[in-house]
């Protein structure tokens, strides 16, 4: 017979109190529900500027319009090429290929699940228009050499921090990297409102050009409907802003638990025969930890897919990692390389392996009792170890 586990216990998510309640309150009795009217959004967008250390910030519908957005703000256009890691969440090349534009994608790293500084170089062509490194689980991927390849080529950079909310890169927040970065506030996000996302710009043109945008095109002010360039409806209404404000004051204090969290966590895990956490970058001096992601080298897809469901029956909010983009029907419809998957799996051999063999678990998890960790590795090792 079996023997049964009694299931684990987290904190929830999301986390919520009176300052959320009083914030739609706040935002109810304005009278005027959006931005136009209301004054949350503009309050939000100062408050996570300045979290940020970035100069503006736009608030938006979600992140896979932040993206969207960015990249046509840094002149990404129809048939030019966007540079994106391969091993990530689908938005990310899909936010190009909405453009008309071409998604490249590039291995990542084997340890970090970061973009490959050195694929993406070599990807990079004439019709390069956009480099978009995602921070993946929180880690900052290595701005220092994107920033000299961005520098080198002339190819900006967009960062795509959908995992990244308070990271620092070498005492910096990601506002303070001299490139664009997108945030997304989806329900599972860091600090989330449901839905939502925000672009963080250095530069007032940048931020200028996307604020018209992202309301249709329409100049401020304007009441001729003078529509200057193309754009869409990517505002965000003041209840969002006002749960955000209140999300954005949590932050800090479920950083600082999910890093010790993460630290005994990663030191346990990685003490189990046949479980690689991953790995970290000391450049990288706070991370926000998105999710708690590790590697179990050498699994099928259908072993590790066993293996989340029996952490899940314990009470473990696990989940599998993500597939190769080009590894989706999605991908294939627009705006792909002109090459075959083939081709595409064998540049990406840790994309393609990760694919097969890459766990997360939510990082409600990381705010649970340092105690529990032990439990979530002794159940790690139990469901996954080899011996
Ligand atoms: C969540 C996520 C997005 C998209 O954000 P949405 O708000 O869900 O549209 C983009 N990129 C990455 C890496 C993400 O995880």
């Amino acid at each position: 017979m079996s023997e049964v586990h009694p299931k684990l216990e987290f904190p929830v998510w999301p986390q919520y109190g009176d300052e959320e309640r009083a914030g739609l309150h706040r935002a109810l009795d304005q009278g005027q529900w959006w931005r136009m009217g209301g004054s949350e959004v503009d309050a939000f967008e100062r408050e996570f500027a300045a979290y940020h250390d970035a100069e503006h910030a736009l608030a938006v519908t979600n992140g896979t319009h932040a993206l969207e957005l960015a990249l046509q703000v840094l002149g990404v256009t129809p048939g030019s090429e966007v540079v994106v890691p391969a091993f990530t969440f689908i938005s990310s090349s899909q936010a190009a290929q909405r453009l008309g534009a071409v998604a490249v994608p590039v291995d990542v790293d084997p340890g970090t699940y970061n973009i490959d500084v050195a694929a993406a170089a070599a990807a990079i062509t004439s019709k390069t228009s956009a480099i978009m490194p995602v921070h993946m689980a929180g880690l900052v991927a290595d701005m220092d050499a994107l920033a000299k390849l961005s520098a080198d080529s002339g190819v900006p950079l967009l960062q795509d921090a959908a995992h990244a909310h308070g990271a620092r890169w070498r005492g910096r927040k990601v506002g303070d990297l001299g490139s664009v970065a997108a945030f997304s506030f989806q329900n599972g996000k860091l600090m989330t409102a449901g839905e939502g996302g925000a672009v963080l710009f250095g530069d007032a043109e940048l931020y200028e050009t996307g604020f018209v945008r992202h309301s249709c095109g329409r100049p401020r002010g304007d009441r001729g409907y003078f529509h200057r360039t193309s754009g869409s409806n990517f505002r965000m209404n003041e209840f969002s802003a006002a749960v955000l404000r209140a999300q954005l004051a949590r932050l800090d204090e479920q950083i600082a638990v999910r890093e010790q969290r993460w630290q005994v966590l990663s030191g346990l895990l990685d003490g189990i025969d046949g479980v690689v956490p991953q790995a970290g970058d000391d450049r990288c001096d706070r991370n926000p930890h998105y999710m708690a992601m590790f590697r179990l080298p050498g699994v099928t897809e259908e072993r590790r897919g066993e293996i989340v469901e029996a952490l899940n029956a314990r009470g473990i909010p696990a989940f599998v990692g993500f597939r190769a983009v080009y590894r989706t029907d999605a991908f294939w419809e627009s705006g792909a390389p002109d090459l075959p998957v083939e081709e595409l799996a064998r540049r990406c051999p840790n994309a393609e392996a990760l694919t097969a063999d890459c766990v997360w678990l939510h990082h409600r998890l990381l705010l649970g009792t340092e105690a529990q960790m032990y439990d979530v590795a002794a159940a790690v090792a139990d469901v996954a170890g080899r011996g």
